[in-house]
């Protein structure tokens, strides 16, 4: 470039509008940005969030406390104690999940032999008081229960994938 053209560039700030002519071609163009909360970006079935503990449709809990999951645990996020029921049945006494601890890995779920650890696609949720990162056995029961529907159908579209 001539010294004389770059003294024209300089003193009719053509950089300046040459920026602001992007900036005018995208100001009328729809916005790309997606106004969360109220709308949302598309969900994998596969999304890592929130675990539940899951149930068979008679009620009965399909956790058999084989500790597969406490021991894949990459991050020692899952504590199991278990004991033999009246039924011969083992059963797990406590099951925690730290989620501060938690990596989302998937390994619980992709570990256990009987689909009773899932990962849900719930990513919206927060602690307030301290504990509240320890998700119980009753809370995570609590949760597949209320999500049953949702893991179902998430996992039969996952059975596509594999
Ligand atoms: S998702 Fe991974 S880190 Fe979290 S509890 Fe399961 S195995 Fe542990
Ligand atoms: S959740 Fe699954 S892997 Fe973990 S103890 Fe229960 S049955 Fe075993």
């Amino acid at each position: 470039m001539s010294k004389l053209q770059s003294y024209i560039k300089t003193f009719t700030m053509w950089e300046l509008w040459q920026g602001l002519s992007v900036t005018l071609r995208n100001m009328f163009k729809p916005a790309v940005t997606v106004h969360y909360p109220e709308e949302k970006a598309p969900q994998s079935p596969r999304f890592r969030g929130l675990h539940a503990l899951r149930r068979y449709p008679n009620g009965e809990e399909r956790c058999i406390a084989c500790k597969l999951c406490e021991a894949v645990c990459p991050a020692l996020a899952i504590t199991i104690e278990s004991d033999v029921g009246d039924d011969g049945t083992r059963r797990t006494t406590l099951y925690d999940i730290d989620l501060f601890k938690c990596i989302y890995c998937g390994f619980c779920e992709e570990a256990c032999p009987v689909d009773a650890i899932v990962e849900t696609r719930i990513h919206e949720y927060h602690m307030e008081e301290p504990g509240e990162n320890i998700m119980t056995k009753d809370k995570l029961l609590a949760i597949g229960d209320k999500y049953d529907a949702m893991i179902s159908a998430d996992k039969a579209a996952d059975a596509k994938y594999r």
